[in-house]
């Protein structure tokens, strides 16, 4: 659910330049939040490679003034590279070290972009006032100069009670903090705020915590997380990579990895699952992103790859892998359409659901096929190689192709090749499975035949695909890989007993086209619709009537071809080419749909859910169906009857999108029960004689960290 970290300082990154130097800032600087103003020196030493006498461009935010004399620069400039209004500038220094001297007033109100149901991202293009200060590379707070990376040294004078937050290490000499970072750095972050600050040490890494107001047991649970997550993955990667990691409370609801500290907005420091989620995922990106820098030309891995090492694996620590990577082929499916699919290289950072299917999804599924394919040990090789030669300069697919080369010792052109330049996915099917007794002459035994098939448009994958199969007399399936190189591949396995079942892919270890049998209905369905119908219940006394009225406006403004609103009475059917949600426990069309009738009984004014009373005057209760005439388009039912619990519900359904039921509680709504409806008859599960009865018992792959 937390923004793309990238969006900020995405532009300035110079592409393709070959040979980065790097420019150091030593910066002098004194903010006052209340005027937003700021002024500064700074001492710049150029590049080894700066000849003196040559000319020296820069661009630097239209509100600051240089003292002093300074041209101008007439070059034309691509000014979409900027957040904010920006002078350009050239000076011509007497040797490799100029000192430019600055004030002025930087503010830009906090903006909405990349909207859909799941994803409001918020930001500020620069800001300094009395809330807090927030300000980035692209924000041109310190002269940029062209195609090159930064190592800084920067002390801050703020008000009595203030604390600044920046990149790297700090120290604090009579006063004045000073945060340095050495290292070469894409762009430089100054952020401030009345702080309450709370330290800890983690071997040779700082643990920072910067909150708005003093919570002592919300710091100390994040000061172990961090230590405990830096020390995981300095042991499966390599070392941390800078001195210090901080955890910062924002002014506006964000949820920002920068190098070294992350910026969380208020409420969502506070969920309960962060912690174990957005968290780990955001300290993770100090090797892959802030570490490892992005080469967005040829595509963000670093998005696939974090999610694979923090969301992922934290999934598979609790046995939850493969529910985590149905969900996601489930987006996949449910928000990728054809016309909204794009290759992994063309992937930069997410600007809602359908980009987020792609650049985290299949990357994250990219990454675990290719663990699959090489074998733990040299997956761990190649992320400790990769990070060993790439940290702190650009890398891409190119980069991760040539470690796995080098470390498995052949060819990889083909995977990379098929999983980041093309779109769409494998749509695998099994067919012609046959089971025979084998004759002594034979050797005796089984014998267990049939077909692999790919069923999408254009050339087959190559897929190392899972076969399990369930034999007479054993705990387990035994699992058998088969290297799928033709668009039908026959293949044949023995046994000593007899086969029962065999599953095709159950775990999801493969990025594919699931069939929607395999998808169980998920509020992702509704919500991946183009238009709705919101569905209103006539026979709801007048207040109820006027809640859920509400409710259907909120949700007819949010789809984007918008959509309708009926009484039930006045509707004949429901329709099948849109999203439909149903709203109240009187609406007269959840009789029309078994798949919710028969799973919610309501008695005296009480629901009935597995087994469970969910009284209706606390409870609010979300159920999913798909529907019948168009299985691709889903059904949502939603009964409140608390109208205060409208705002909440509405902000917190597009963060529930993967399951088919929910109960709420009270007016926050706090969670009480998610779930996804069992999936029962999947084409890639052949029952064999003698199995009618069986339960396969699927073994999971063991966890890349114990
Ligand atoms: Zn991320």
């Amino acid at each position: 659910m937390l923004s793309a970290l990238w969006l900020v300082g995405c532009c300035l990154s110079p592409l393709a330049a070959a040979e980065r130097a790097v420019v150091h800032h030593d910066l002098q600087v004194v903010v006052q939040p209340g005027d937003a103003r700021i002024e500064v020196v700074d001492k710049i030493t150029l590049p080894q490679r700066f000849k003196a006498g040559q000319d020296l461009a820069f661009s630097l935010h239209r509100g600051l003034v240089i003292e002093g004399e300074v041209g101008s620069d007439q070059k034309q400039f691509d000014e979409t590279q900027f957040a904010v209004p920006v002078s350009h500038y050239q000076v011509t220094p007497a040797g490799r070290e100029v000192t430019l001297r600055y004030s002025g007033r930087i503010f830009h109100d906090i903006t909405q972009y990349g909207h859909d149901f799941a994803a409001t991202v918020e930001s500020s293009a620069g800001m300094i006032s009395p809330q807090g200060v927030f300000l980035a590379g692209s924000s041109a707070w310190y002269p940029i100069t062209e195609a090159t990376d930064v190592s800084f040294s920067l002390s801050v004078k703020l008000p009595d009670g203030w604390h600044s937050v920046s990149q790297g290490g700090r120290t604090v000499n009579e006063g004045v903090t000073t945060w340095s970072e050495a290292r070469p750095q894409q762009e430089i972050y100054l952020l401030a705020a009345p702080f309450a600050e709370y330290t800890q040490t983690a071997g040779n890494v700082e643990a920072m915590v910067f909150l708005r107001q003093p919570d002592d047991e919300l710091a100390q649970r994040y000061l172990e997380l961090t230590g405990q997550y830096i020390q995981t993955y300095t042991d499966l990667i390599g070392p941390y990579p800078y001195a210090k990691f901080a955890l910062v409370e924002n002014f506006w609801e964000s949820g920002f990895g920068m190098p070294s500290f992350t910026l969380l907005g208020p409420s969502v420091i506070r969920l309960p699952f962060i912690p174990y989620t957005s968290y780990p995922h955001e300290i993770l990106h100090n090797w892959w992103g802030n570490g490892v820098y992005v080469d967005y030309e040829h595509g963000n891995w670093s998005e696939g790859l974090t999610s694979y090492l923090a969301d992922h694996l934290l999934k598979e620590m609790r046995g939850g892998a493969a529910d985590y990577r149905r969900a996601a082929l489930q987006g996949y499916a449910n928000y990728v359409g054809e016309h909204k699919d794009f290759p992994l290289t063309e992937f930069r950072f997410r600007h809602g659901s359908s980009s987020q299917a792609i650049g985290y999804g299949k990357g994250m599924m990219l990454f675990h096929m290719l663990r699959r394919q090489v074998g733990d040990e040299a997956f761990k090789k190649m992320l400790q190689q990769f990070y060993a030669d790439y940290a702190f300069k650009e890398a891409g697919y190119a980069e991760w192709q040539k470690v796995t080369e080098q470390v498995v010792g052949q060819s990889f052109q083909h995977f990379f090749d098929q999983w980041t330049t093309r779109t769409g996915a494998p749509e695998l099917a099994v067919a012609d499975v046959t089971v025979a007794a084998l004759s002594e002459a034979d050797g005796g035994g089984w014998l267990l035949r049939g077909q692999l098939r790919q069923h999408q448009g254009g050339s087959a994958y190559e897929l190392q695909v899972p076969l399990y199969v369930s034999v007479e007399g054993e705990a387990e399936a035994q699992l058998f890989n088969v290297f799928m190189t033709e668009k039908q591949q026959p293949f044949e396995l023995r046994f000593a007993a007899k086969p029962l079942r065999l599953d095709v892919d159950p775990n999801y270890d493969l990025f594919r086209q699931i069939a929607q049998s395999e998808i169980p209905a998920a509020l992702s369905q509704a919500f991946a619709a183009d238009k709705v119908l919101v569905v209103l219940p006539a026979n709801a006394n007048d207040a109820l009537r006027l809640s859920y009225q509400r409710v259907a406006q909120h949700w007819e403004r949010g789809y984007r071809e918008g959509g309708e609103i009926v009484l039930d009475e006045e509707l004949a059917a429901l329709p099948a080419d849109r999203a439909v949600w149903l709203l109240g426990r009187e609406n007269r069309f959840v009789q029309q749909l078994p798949e919710l009738q028969d799973r919610l009984h309501i008695e005296e004014g009480v629901a009935q859910l597995f087994d469970q009373s969910y009284p209706l005057s606390d409870y609010s209760l979300v159920l999913t169906a798909k529907n019948p005439q168009a299985p691709k388009q889903g059904i949502v039912w939603l009964i409140n009857e608390r109208p205060d619990a409208v705002l909440g519900l509405l902000r917190k359904l597009p963060h529930y999108g993967k399951y088919s039921y929910l109960a709420f509680e009270g007016d926050e709504p706090t969670n009480q029960l998610k779930g996804q409806w069992p999936v029962t008859n999947s084409p890639l599960a052949v029952v064999l004689p003698g199995g009618e009865a069986l339960e396969p018992v699927i073994p999971r792959l063991a966890p890349l960290v114990e």
